[in-house]
């Protein structure tokens, strides 16, 4: 028997994820029926998301039920196949689950990724993957950047972060990051090219804010909500853009603040609230645009990777200490 480890939800929590809220099972690896194929489990990505989606609110999907396995987006490699569009070997992106096997097929639809990319794995998971997407559609369509603009852009070091960041430059902005501690100021700065980083651990972030942005922000890339969002908000042009990706300071609370709308009213602003799937359709030119940016080195990637699966839960905690630097993964298994 091939064993297949898998995390279930266990407890809704309170408050941050801990010891009661997933456990670690085994069962027998599933087989693929027709139409299907068995996919090993690589690298799942751990995303801010995981959080949202098991709490009961309202949301973009299902939340996770108790006593399923836990939902995760990952790059797998086929194992066995019942469906010509996919070969043993092969490589997949899609909802893996936290499990080392999961089945794809017409109820779990999988993603063949290109053979022969000169990119490591992780990098497809992060910066060319769901993370790396977000940060372009959300900043080139909805933000309607302009060279010589200011964009600002908060969790500035971490997936979605150092992107937004990074296309800013490539497109002309002046790019602002915040981010928590001196070392990911340097960071972002040194060895990401931004213009100036605000470190939200400092006693004096907003005065730091205030001296990034001498002509005030027209582009907000809007990642952690709360007194963050509120500062920014305060910082904000007239007619200038709020692109809301995530408001990640309230999702352990289950709530966040909505920030001073006052400011929205007085300087006008348009805010685009938006969810990386209503870009289904164009996904594939996103990651084009990615790669080729990637690949003519004006595209930096950096991953943080938590090896074994059984180290899942822990990972999801580390999105909210901030103990690391760009996109967050675990690393499942070593391709065949
Ligand atoms: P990150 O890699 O940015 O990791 C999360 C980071 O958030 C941490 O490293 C930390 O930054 C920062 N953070 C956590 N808690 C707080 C807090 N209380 N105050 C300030 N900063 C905090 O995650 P992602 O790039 O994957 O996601 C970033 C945001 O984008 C999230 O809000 C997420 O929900 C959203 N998102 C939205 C998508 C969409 O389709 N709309 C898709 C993907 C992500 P630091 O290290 O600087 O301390």
């Amino acid at each position: 028997m091939t064993e297949n480890r898998q995390y279930r939800l266990t407890q809704r929590p309170t408050g941050r994820v801990d010891a009661s809220t997933f456990t670690l099972g085994t069962s027998e690896a599933p087989t693929p029926g027709p139409g299907e194929a068995l996919i090993r489990s690589l690298y799942l990505s751990i995303d801010p998301t995981n959080r949202i989606w098991i709490t009961d609110m309202p949301q973009y999907m299902p939340p996770v039920q108790l006593g399923e396995v836990m939902r995760g987006y990952g790059v797998g490699q086929v194992v066995s196949s019942n469906t010509p569009d996919l070969a043993p070997g092969d490589l997949v992106n899609g909802m893996l689950g936290w499990q080392d096997f999961a089945i794809a097929g017409p109820a779990n639809p999988m993603q063949k990724l290109p053979g022969g990319l000169p990119i490591p794995l992780p990098a497809l998971l992060g910066v060319c993957g769901a993370t790396g997407l977000t940060a372009y559609f959300g900043l080139t369509d909805l933000g309607a950047p302009k060279a010589g603009e200011t964009l600002l852009v908060s969790a500035a070091s971490g997936a979605v972060g150092s992107v937004v960041g990074q296309i800013g430059k490539i497109l002309g902005m002046r790019v602002v990051g915040i981010t928590g501690g001196a070392e990911k100021c340097r960071h972002i700065v040194q060895d990401l090219g931004f213009d100036a980083a605000v470190d939200y651990r400092a006693a004096d972030w907003r005065e730091q804010l205030a001296a990034a942005t001498p002509d005030g922000i027209d582009v907000n890339f809007e990642n952690v909500g709360g007194v963050i969002m509120d500062a920014v908000l305060k910082r904000m042009n007239l007619f200038s853009r709020l692109v809301l990706c995530g408001l990640i300071s309230g999702y352990n609370e289950g709530e966040s603040s909505p920030g001073d709308f006052t400011q929205l009213l007085m300087k006008r602003i348009t805010v685009r609230g938006f969810i990386i799937l209503d870009y289904a359709p164009r996904l594939g030119e996103g990651a084009m645009q990615l790669i080729q940016w990637l690949m003519a080195g004006k595209l930096k990637h950096q991953e943080t990777i938590v090896d074994g699966l059984e180290r899942a839960p822990e990972a999801l905690k580390m999105l909210f200490d901030g103990e690391k630097l760009g996109k967050l993964m675990v690393k499942v298994s070593d391709p065949a």
